[in-house]
């Protein structure tokens, strides 16, 4: 029956997202979610939502949240473009602002739903090859006449931040393109390119609540850069689909945003247990490359990243593990809490010990 697909759809290869298990009690490893619950002030909130306002359309504008993201990041509110989870703002993003007659760039190993949004919106692209380091070599990109440019910081799965004077540099030679950074996990330590958007009106700096702010499972992401960039991109959102966000996710939103205190703790936590972790692995015959982000991307000395992954699972561990051939030697582990960190080193050194 696929003759009733449009031509394009018969010719996609969607994202597959990472595995969401069915069975109860395994150590979920996998998709990067944060280990720790959403603040208390989240939860109140949402417990507060009453049934007369969810019969009610949500704001089409988010403008509380709007208010609350502009107040903490020092920008206007016509420099914020919301949207349902930074999947969806990317999305928007790619149609908007990333689709002309050039080339896109971005990392050969990166967030492998670029290319898939390439393909369903039609847009030419080319895979910049990262360095020896696994690094994003960002003078691989000065190619003027590309059609924009678009890469996370940290990278995913490496999780290898760039140093802003990095990305200054690549602004000062790309004036005439759009840059837009994923920065879903820049909270983790990494440094952010928002103060730049004010010197740069070509710059997009792109966040999402699913990680720092443990809140993966309600859907929302944002985007900040010059309101001439917001306003594409609200112009396809209301061309598409006026209410990304519902009344749950923008009433948790702005109250994760009323809980800094919680926010920092949890930020912390997160760091240290990535380095805890990062340390035993290393003596465990690791090499673990240098992560400003809540996962690691390690690979062990010897041992296939396949054979590892799936004694792991065996021992209901779950992490991830790219068929790519580049990457498959590597696994992708997110920080859990330090139980779950020490299940995993303990289990990592009975694997490494049976060889
Ligand atoms: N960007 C990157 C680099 C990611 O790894 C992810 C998470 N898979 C996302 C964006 C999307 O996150 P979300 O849609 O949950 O905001």
């Amino acid at each position: 029956m696929s003759q009733f697909w449009s031509p394009i759809v018969q010719t996609l290869t969607p994202y597959v997202p990472g595995e969401q298990p069915k069975l109860p009690g395994l150590i979920k490893l996998n998709t990067n979610e944060n280990p720790y619950p959403p603040s208390p002030t989240v939860m109140s909130a949402l417990h507060a939502v009453t049934a007369e306002t969810l019969r009610l359309y949500p704001d089409p504008d988010s403008s509380a949240l709007k208010q609350t993201l502009a107040d903490y990041h020092q920008v206007a509110t016509n420099e914020i473009f919301i949207g349902n989870g930074s999947d969806e703002v990317l999305a928007f993003v790619f149609m908007a602002l990333l689709k002309h007659q050039a080339p896109l760039l971005f990392p050969d190993i990166t967030y492998s739903f670029y290319p898939v949004y390439c393909k369903l919106f039609g847009i030419d692209y080319q895979e910049i090859p990262l360095d020896e380091q696994m690094g994003i070599k960002l003078a691989d990109y000065h190619d003027q006449s590309c059609g924009g440019i678009i890469f996370p910081n940290p990278n995913a799965p490496t999780g290898i931040a760039l140093p802003l004077a990095a990305i200054e540099e690549l602004l000062i030679k790309q004036p005439n393109v759009v840059i837009a950074i994923d920065e879903a996990y820049v909270d983790f330590g990494g440094e952010t390119a928002l103060p730049l958007i004010h010197k740069y009106p070509n710059l997009l700096v792109i966040r999402t609540f699913s990680k720092s702010r443990s809140l993966a499972g309600l859907r929302v992401g944002f985007a900040m850069g010059h309101p001439k960039l917001i306003e594409a991109l609200e112009r396809v959102k209301n061309s598409f689909n006026s209410y990304p966000l519902d009344r749950m996710a923008l009433t948790g939103a702005v109250a994760s945003y009323g809980d800094e205190v919680y926010f920092q703790q949890t930020r912390k936590a997160i760091i240290d247990s990535r380095e805890h972790m990062t340390q035993e692995l290393e003596k465990l015959g690791f090499s673990v490359l240098p992560s400003t982000a809540n996962f690691i991307f390690a690979r062990h000395a010897s041992l296939p990243a396949s054979q590892l992954a799936a004694g792991l699972r065996e021992r209901a561990i779950i992490v991830r593990h790219f068929n790519h051939p580049r990457i498959n030697q590597y696994l992708r582990i997110s920080i859990g809490n330090p139980d779950e960190c020490k299940a995993l080193i303990q289990t990592m050194r009975l694997l490494t010990s049976e060889h």
